[in-house]
């Protein structure tokens, strides 16, 4: 399909519906209040994150430092199996972890990736940032930064991750030697038949925030556990500054989610950022990047038969003065916002129905 016939789909939600730049979008999304309040936008896991976070920025908490704070409750739940503590492991059964944050007014940014045994890397991010002249440390060398900076490094698999982990090993073939649900020999005596195909949960997450302050001063943060079940010491886009986050101070602030080798051929945070120093709302700027990762998608199996990619991506963008957006590449998601006011969640604009 072509990028003009795909463009007829472009919709946007909340009730109104556009052609990237053929029909206005959606009305703007602007802080309802004065657009020196605080703004923080989020990913749909981020309720908890906006919500500690702004609690912070009222007390005069540093914003970067107020948004870390926020992810960490995130990353610290076992019940999100995409970020942190409890997030679903790699194909060897072990956590690994990628976060960066980037700081606004200095125009510093810092990351880890592919870190072991840290239940908050966000924070290990923070600290690369704050101590070190480099932007990303990766694997052993992050784990050793982050145990010399006083983080205690602990076992991250939680059961219930374990379990899932197992179960998609044992479904992963009926030919190796992993017995699946319904190859399993019962010996409880009762009888057998190995009972219905295990719940293999797959990561469909990721924790990005970015924010303004009432200075009008931006930071941004994204964690995750990353795909789960990847490939040992695969890196997705979270920890790859302008791929998964980006802040530019004097435009706005914009981070994804989603499927991260996409993002990161496309450095989508970047172009959300660029798009909006171009004069884009940031609703369009999210659109126009999903645009273009659908264009420059080739191989078949990543399209469905009318050449749409399969697969998900989520932008979210916050201008410098407040206006906020965000868009999906199929409709039915929602992202968090906190516009100073109540933190609330969103229908994501998105590129197909
Ligand atoms: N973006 C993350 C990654 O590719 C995964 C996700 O958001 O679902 O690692």
């Amino acid at each position: 399909m072509s990028t003009i016939d795909r463009r007829a789909f472009l919709a946007v939600s909340a009730g109104s519906v556009g052609l990237l730049g053929a029909i206005p979008l959606a009305t703007p999304h602007r802080s309802r209040t004065s657009p020196r309040r605080p703004v923080i936008i989020s990913s749909r896991n981020g309720m908890p994150a906006v919500t500690r976070a702004m609690e912070r920025i009222r007390q005069g908490t540093d914003l970067l430092e107020a948004i870390v704070e926020g992810i960490g409750l995130v990353e610290s739940d076992p019940n999100d199996m995409s970020v942190g503590y409890g997030g679903l492991p790699n194909e060897d059964g072990v956590v690994e972890l990628d976060a960066s944050v980037m700081h606004g007014p200095t125009h510093k940014s810092g990351a880890v990736a592919a870190l072991q045994g840290i239940r908050n890397p966000a924070r290990v991010a923070l600290e690369v940032l704050r101590r070190t002249d480099h932007v990303l440390l990766v694997g052993a060398g992050a784990l050793k930064f982050a145990k010399a900076v006083g983080f205690t490094e602990e076992d991250l698999l939680t059961d219930r991750a374990r379990k899932a982990w197992l179960g998609w090993k044992a479904s992963l073939s009926p030919h190796d030697d992993w017995l699946d649900a319904e190859q399993q020999v019962d010996t409880s005596g009762k009888a057998s038949g190995g009972g219905p195909p295990p719940d293999v949960p797959f990561t469909d997450g990721t924790i990005h925030v970015s924010a303004v302050d009432p200075r009008g001063d931006m930071a941004a943060c994204t964690s995750t556990s990353g795909l789960s079940y990847k490939l040992s010491g695969r890196v997705g886009d979270s920890p790859i500054v302008g791929a998964g986050m980006f802040v530019d101070n004097a435009v706005g602030a914009a981070g994804a989610t989603g499927r991260g080798e996409s993002v990161i051929q496309s450095a989508g945070a970047f172009q959300a950022v660029r798009h909006m120093a171009e004069g884009l709302e940031p609703t369009e700027a999210c659109l126009k990047v999903l645009t273009w990762i659908a264009d420059h998608t080739r191989r078949h199996d990543l399209v469905n038969d009318r050449g749409e990619p399969r697969f998900g991506v989520v932008m979210y963008a916050l201008r410098a003065d407040g206006l906020w957006g965000s868009a999906t590449m199929r409709k039915g998601r929602t992202f968090t916002v906190h516009d100073g006011t109540e933190a609330r969640s969103e229908p994501c604009a998105y590129l197909y129905e």
